[in-house]
Protein backbone atom coordinates (compact mmCIF):
# COMPACT_ATOMS: atom_id res chain seq x y z
CA UNK A 1 0.00 0.00 0.00
CA UNK A 2 2.73 2.53 -1.36
CA UNK A 3 1.25 6.17 -1.91
CA UNK A 4 1.96 7.82 -5.79
CA UNK A 5 3.58 11.10 -4.75
CA UNK A 6 1.79 14.37 -4.51
CA UNK A 7 -2.19 14.17 -5.76
CA UNK A 8 -2.89 18.03 -5.45
CA UNK A 9 -1.45 20.92 -3.51
CA UNK A 10 -3.72 23.90 -1.72
CA UNK A 11 -2.49 27.25 -1.46
CA UNK A 12 -3.84 31.28 -0.76
CA UNK A 13 -4.68 33.88 -2.90
CA UNK A 14 -5.80 37.20 -2.06
CA UNK A 15 -6.58 38.10 -5.76
CA UNK A 16 -8.39 35.35 -8.13
CA UNK A 17 -8.14 37.55 -11.02
CA UNK A 18 -4.28 37.97 -10.68
CA UNK A 19 -3.68 33.96 -10.03
CA UNK A 20 -5.64 32.52 -12.93
CA UNK A 21 -3.65 35.07 -14.97
CA UNK A 22 -0.67 34.10 -13.79
CA UNK A 23 -1.09 29.88 -13.59
CA UNK A 24 -3.15 29.41 -16.90
CA UNK A 25 -1.25 32.42 -19.02
CA UNK A 26 2.09 32.52 -17.64
CA UNK A 27 2.60 28.91 -16.34
CA UNK A 28 0.67 27.66 -19.17
CA UNK A 29 -1.53 25.26 -16.80
CA UNK A 30 -5.27 24.65 -17.52
CA UNK A 31 -8.32 25.45 -15.25
CA UNK A 32 -9.44 22.22 -14.31
CA UNK A 33 -12.19 23.12 -12.36
CA UNK A 34 -13.76 26.71 -10.72
CA UNK A 35 -16.15 26.19 -7.53
CA UNK A 36 -16.29 27.94 -4.52
CA UNK A 37 -15.68 27.36 -1.39
CA UNK A 38 -18.70 25.43 0.24
CA UNK A 39 -18.60 26.99 3.72
CA UNK A 40 -18.73 30.47 2.14
CA UNK A 41 -20.00 30.48 -1.49
CA UNK A 42 -19.20 34.05 -2.25
CA UNK A 43 -15.30 33.11 -2.65
CA UNK A 44 -13.87 30.50 -5.13
CA UNK A 45 -11.60 27.19 -5.43
CA UNK A 46 -9.66 26.96 -7.93
CA UNK A 47 -8.27 24.27 -9.58
CA UNK A 48 -5.28 24.06 -12.61
CA UNK A 49 -3.72 21.21 -13.81
CA UNK A 50 -2.81 19.41 -17.03
CA UNK A 51 -4.78 19.07 -20.08
CA UNK A 52 -6.60 16.22 -18.58
CA UNK A 53 -6.78 17.14 -14.29
CA UNK A 54 -4.61 13.80 -13.37
CA UNK A 55 -3.75 14.13 -9.84
CA UNK A 56 0.36 15.04 -9.68
CA UNK A 57 -0.20 18.51 -11.80
CA UNK A 58 -2.74 19.52 -9.53
CA UNK A 59 -2.71 23.51 -8.02
CA UNK A 60 -5.66 24.42 -5.68
CA UNK A 61 -6.16 27.83 -4.26
CA UNK A 62 -8.97 29.15 -1.65
CA UNK A 63 -9.88 32.84 -2.72
CA UNK A 64 -9.29 34.97 0.54
CA UNK A 65 -10.24 37.81 -1.19
CA UNK A 66 -7.79 41.00 -0.08
CA UNK A 67 -6.17 38.75 2.11
CA UNK A 68 -2.35 40.26 3.35
CA UNK A 69 0.68 38.23 2.39
CA UNK A 70 1.35 35.34 4.03
CA UNK A 71 5.16 33.99 5.28
CA UNK A 72 5.50 30.65 5.31
CA UNK A 73 7.41 29.35 8.76
CA UNK A 74 7.83 26.20 10.75
CA UNK A 75 5.14 23.84 9.95
CA UNK A 76 4.13 25.11 6.43
CA UNK A 77 5.51 23.78 2.70
CA UNK A 78 7.52 26.40 1.56
CA UNK A 79 7.76 25.67 -2.42
CA UNK A 80 6.05 24.15 -4.81
CA UNK A 81 9.16 21.86 -6.83
CA UNK A 82 7.92 21.12 -10.80
CA UNK A 83 8.98 18.83 -13.37
CA UNK A 84 10.70 20.04 -16.72
CA UNK A 85 11.90 18.07 -19.66
CA UNK A 86 15.29 19.18 -20.05
CA UNK A 87 18.40 22.07 -19.54
CA UNK A 88 16.21 23.21 -22.44
CA UNK A 89 13.29 23.66 -20.65
CA UNK A 90 14.73 25.49 -17.79
CA UNK A 91 16.18 28.26 -19.96
CA UNK A 92 12.80 28.88 -21.82
CA UNK A 93 11.56 29.43 -18.66
CA UNK A 94 14.22 31.74 -17.48
CA UNK A 95 13.30 34.01 -20.70
CA UNK A 96 9.62 33.16 -20.48
CA UNK A 97 9.35 34.46 -16.55
CA UNK A 98 11.89 37.52 -17.15
CA UNK A 99 9.73 38.80 -20.15
CA UNK A 100 6.70 38.64 -18.18
CA UNK A 101 8.44 40.88 -15.43
CA UNK A 102 9.11 38.02 -13.08
CA UNK A 103 12.89 37.70 -11.32
CA UNK A 104 13.98 34.30 -11.35
CA UNK A 105 17.26 32.56 -9.97
CA UNK A 106 19.12 29.75 -11.16
CA UNK A 107 19.99 27.71 -7.88
CA UNK A 108 23.40 25.20 -7.90
CA UNK A 109 22.43 22.32 -10.12
CA UNK A 110 20.85 24.50 -12.38
CA UNK A 111 17.00 24.54 -11.19
CA UNK A 112 15.23 27.29 -11.78
CA UNK A 113 13.37 29.25 -8.79
CA UNK A 114 10.61 32.27 -8.59
CA UNK A 115 7.61 33.63 -7.21
CA UNK A 116 4.21 33.42 -8.28
CA UNK A 117 2.65 37.52 -8.04
CA UNK A 118 1.64 36.81 -4.03
CA UNK A 119 5.54 35.64 -3.37
CA UNK A 120 4.79 31.84 -3.28
CA UNK A 121 7.55 30.11 -4.28
CA UNK A 122 8.04 27.75 -7.40
CA UNK A 123 11.44 25.83 -8.29
CA UNK A 124 11.54 23.88 -11.88
CA UNK A 125 14.19 20.99 -11.66
CA UNK A 126 15.03 18.79 -14.51
CA UNK A 127 13.14 15.94 -13.94
CA UNK A 128 15.20 12.51 -13.21
CA UNK A 129 12.16 10.17 -12.88
CA UNK A 130 10.33 8.17 -15.87
CA UNK A 131 7.03 9.17 -14.79
CA UNK A 132 4.40 10.33 -17.58
CA UNK A 133 4.71 13.86 -18.36
CA UNK A 134 1.30 15.46 -17.14
CA UNK A 135 1.37 18.42 -19.31
CA UNK A 136 -1.23 21.56 -20.20
CA UNK A 137 -1.47 22.67 -23.76
CA UNK A 138 -0.69 26.25 -24.22
CA UNK A 139 -0.46 28.24 -27.73
CA UNK A 140 3.07 29.94 -26.79
CA UNK A 141 4.66 26.99 -24.45
CA UNK A 142 6.02 23.72 -26.91
CA UNK A 143 4.96 20.51 -25.01
CA UNK A 144 8.93 19.38 -24.96
CA UNK A 145 9.25 22.69 -22.62
CA UNK A 146 6.38 22.35 -20.78
CA UNK A 147 5.46 21.94 -16.72
CA UNK A 148 5.20 18.50 -16.83
CA UNK A 149 3.61 17.86 -12.72
CA UNK A 150 4.88 17.98 -9.12
CA UNK A 151 8.32 16.57 -8.27
CA UNK A 152 8.12 17.51 -4.60
CA UNK A 153 7.51 20.43 -2.10
CA UNK A 154 9.82 22.05 0.36
CA UNK A 155 8.90 22.66 3.85
CA UNK A 156 9.71 23.61 7.11
CA UNK A 157 9.52 20.98 10.00
CA UNK A 158 8.96 22.53 13.64
CA UNK A 159 9.54 18.69 14.55
CA UNK A 160 12.18 16.90 11.78
CA UNK A 161 12.52 13.67 13.73
CA UNK A 162 8.87 12.87 14.24
CA UNK A 163 8.07 14.37 10.78
CA UNK A 164 11.03 11.83 9.32
CA UNK A 165 8.98 8.96 11.45
CA UNK A 166 5.68 9.82 10.30
CA UNK A 167 6.89 9.25 6.67
CA UNK A 168 9.18 6.49 6.61
CA UNK A 169 7.56 4.39 8.94
CA UNK A 170 3.89 4.96 8.91
CA UNK A 171 3.65 6.39 5.07
CA UNK A 172 6.14 3.97 3.15
CA UNK A 173 8.68 6.95 2.03
CA UNK A 174 12.15 6.35 1.68
CA UNK A 175 14.53 8.85 2.33
CA UNK A 176 16.19 10.09 -1.02
CA UNK A 177 20.40 9.44 -1.27
CA UNK A 178 22.19 12.46 -0.97
CA UNK A 179 19.36 14.79 -0.67
CA UNK A 180 19.56 15.70 2.94
CA UNK A 181 16.08 15.50 4.52
CA UNK A 182 13.90 14.63 1.25
CA UNK A 183 11.45 11.72 0.96
CA UNK A 184 10.12 10.16 -1.46
CA UNK A 185 6.24 8.55 -1.69
CA UNK A 186 6.38 6.45 -4.21
CA UNK A 187 3.59 3.78 -5.67
CA UNK A 188 2.82 1.88 -9.20
CA UNK A 189 2.11 4.51 -11.07
CA UNK A 190 4.21 7.96 -9.72
CA UNK A 191 6.51 9.24 -7.08
CA UNK A 192 6.83 12.70 -5.43
CA UNK A 193 8.63 13.64 -2.74
CA UNK A 194 9.11 16.17 0.25
CA UNK A 195 12.22 17.60 1.60
CA UNK A 196 12.48 19.55 5.11
CA UNK A 197 14.81 22.77 5.85
CA UNK A 198 15.57 24.73 8.39
CA UNK A 199 12.93 26.54 9.99
CA UNK A 200 12.97 30.13 9.90
CA UNK A 201 13.23 32.05 13.32
CA UNK A 202 9.96 34.23 12.40
CA UNK A 203 7.18 32.25 12.86
CA UNK A 204 4.91 31.77 9.69
CA UNK A 205 1.64 33.26 8.58
CA UNK A 206 -0.85 31.53 6.61
CA UNK A 207 -2.66 33.94 3.81
CA UNK A 208 -2.13 34.94 0.23
CA UNK A 209 0.50 33.34 -1.15
CA UNK A 210 1.24 30.39 1.36
CA UNK A 211 0.67 27.06 1.13
CA UNK A 212 -2.41 25.44 2.80
CA UNK A 213 -1.80 21.70 2.97
CA UNK A 214 -0.49 19.40 0.34
CA UNK A 215 -2.18 15.96 -0.40
CA UNK A 216 -0.56 12.80 -1.46
CA UNK A 217 -2.00 10.07 -3.87
CA UNK A 218 -4.22 6.82 -3.04
CA UNK A 219 -7.07 4.91 -4.20
CA UNK A 220 -10.50 4.57 -3.10
CA UNK A 221 -9.50 0.66 -2.71
CA UNK A 222 -6.88 1.68 0.00
CA UNK A 223 -8.05 4.41 1.35
CA UNK A 224 -9.96 2.31 4.09
CA UNK A 225 -6.32 0.65 5.24
CA UNK A 226 -5.03 4.64 5.34
CA UNK A 227 -7.55 5.89 7.59
CA UNK A 228 -7.22 2.96 9.90
CA UNK A 229 -3.54 3.01 9.86
CA UNK A 230 -3.70 7.12 10.95
CA UNK A 231 -6.16 6.10 13.38
CA UNK A 232 -4.29 3.28 15.14
CA UNK A 233 -1.50 5.45 14.97
CA UNK A 234 -3.02 7.54 17.31
CA UNK A 235 -3.18 10.53 15.03
CA UNK A 236 -6.00 12.73 15.13
CA UNK A 237 -7.48 12.86 12.06
CA UNK A 238 -10.62 14.11 10.11
CA UNK A 239 -12.15 10.58 9.36
CA UNK A 240 -13.67 10.03 5.22
CA UNK A 241 -14.18 13.49 3.52
CA UNK A 242 -16.00 13.50 0.32
CA UNK A 243 -14.46 16.71 -1.70
CA UNK A 244 -16.57 15.67 -4.98
CA UNK A 245 -13.71 15.44 -7.26
CA UNK A 246 -12.03 12.83 -4.78
CA UNK A 247 -12.44 11.54 -0.85
CA UNK A 248 -9.77 12.85 1.71
CA UNK A 249 -8.53 11.90 4.89
CA UNK A 250 -6.72 15.24 6.62
CA UNK A 251 -4.28 14.66 9.24
CA UNK A 252 -1.97 16.89 11.00
CA UNK A 253 1.80 15.17 10.78
CA UNK A 254 4.29 15.61 13.94
CA UNK A 255 6.41 19.12 12.14
CA UNK A 256 3.07 20.67 11.98
CA UNK A 257 2.20 20.33 8.03
CA UNK A 258 -1.29 19.59 7.28
CA UNK A 259 -1.37 16.50 5.13
CA UNK A 260 -4.21 14.87 3.13
CA UNK A 261 -4.38 11.79 1.24
CA UNK A 262 -6.84 11.98 -1.61
CA UNK A 263 -8.34 9.06 -4.47
CA UNK A 264 -8.17 9.18 -8.13
CA UNK A 265 -11.37 8.35 -8.28
CA UNK A 266 -14.05 9.69 -9.77
CA UNK A 267 -11.30 12.49 -10.68
CA UNK A 268 -12.62 15.68 -12.42
CA UNK A 269 -14.52 14.26 -15.20
CA UNK A 270 -17.42 13.57 -12.77
CA UNK A 271 -18.68 17.24 -13.90
CA UNK A 272 -18.42 16.87 -17.28
CA UNK A 273 -16.19 15.22 -20.07
CA UNK A 274 -12.63 16.60 -20.41
CA UNK A 275 -12.92 19.31 -23.13
CA UNK A 276 -15.23 21.43 -20.39
CA UNK A 277 -13.32 21.60 -17.65
CA UNK A 278 -12.92 24.47 -16.15
CA UNK A 279 -15.38 26.58 -18.33
CA UNK A 280 -18.21 26.62 -15.98
CA UNK A 281 -18.71 27.39 -12.53
CA UNK A 282 -19.24 24.24 -10.56
CA UNK A 283 -21.54 24.13 -7.49
CA UNK A 284 -22.11 21.02 -5.15
CA UNK A 285 -25.92 20.27 -5.71
CA UNK A 286 -26.55 21.44 -2.31
CA UNK A 287 -25.96 25.41 -3.63
CA UNK A 288 -26.94 24.64 -7.36
CA UNK A 289 -30.36 26.36 -6.52
CA UNK A 290 -28.80 29.41 -5.81
CA UNK A 291 -26.52 29.38 -8.77
CA UNK A 292 -27.40 32.73 -10.24
CA UNK A 293 -27.00 34.77 -6.97
CA UNK A 294 -23.74 32.52 -6.00
CA UNK A 295 -22.48 33.89 -9.68
CA UNK A 296 -23.15 37.67 -9.27
CA UNK A 297 -21.49 37.64 -6.16
CA UNK A 298 -17.93 35.76 -7.59
CA UNK A 299 -14.56 38.29 -8.47
CA UNK A 300 -14.97 38.11 -12.31
CA UNK A 301 -12.91 35.88 -13.44
CA UNK A 302 -11.07 36.01 -17.43
CA UNK A 303 -11.89 32.62 -19.09
CA UNK A 304 -8.42 31.66 -19.72
CA UNK A 305 -8.82 30.02 -22.77
CA UNK A 306 -11.11 32.15 -24.76
CA UNK A 307 -8.42 34.01 -26.30
CA UNK A 308 -6.89 31.31 -28.09
CA UNK A 309 -9.70 28.92 -28.32
CA UNK A 310 -12.79 30.97 -28.70
CA UNK A 311 -14.75 27.41 -30.23
CA UNK A 312 -14.65 25.81 -26.87
CA UNK A 313 -15.00 28.24 -24.54
CA UNK A 314 -18.14 28.61 -22.82
CA UNK A 315 -19.67 31.35 -19.86
CA UNK A 316 -20.27 30.06 -16.97
ZN1 LIG B 1 -6.87 19.18 -0.57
Amino acid sequence: MNLDGIHHITAITGDAARNVDFYTRVLGLRMTAKTVNQDDPSVYHLFYGDENAQPGADLTFFEYPSAMPGRPGAGMVHRVVWRVASPDAIAFWAARLEDDGITTERLDGGSLLFADPEGLDHELIVDDSSDEPLIAEHPEIPPALALQGFAGVRAYSAHLEGSSLILERLMGATRREGEGETFELRGERRGGWIAWDPAPDAPGRQSAGTVHHVAWATSDADMPSWIETVTNAGIPNSGYVDRHYFHSLYFREPGGVLYELATREPGFTVDGPVEELGTKLILPPFLEPRREQIAARLTPLPDPRAAWRPAETTQA
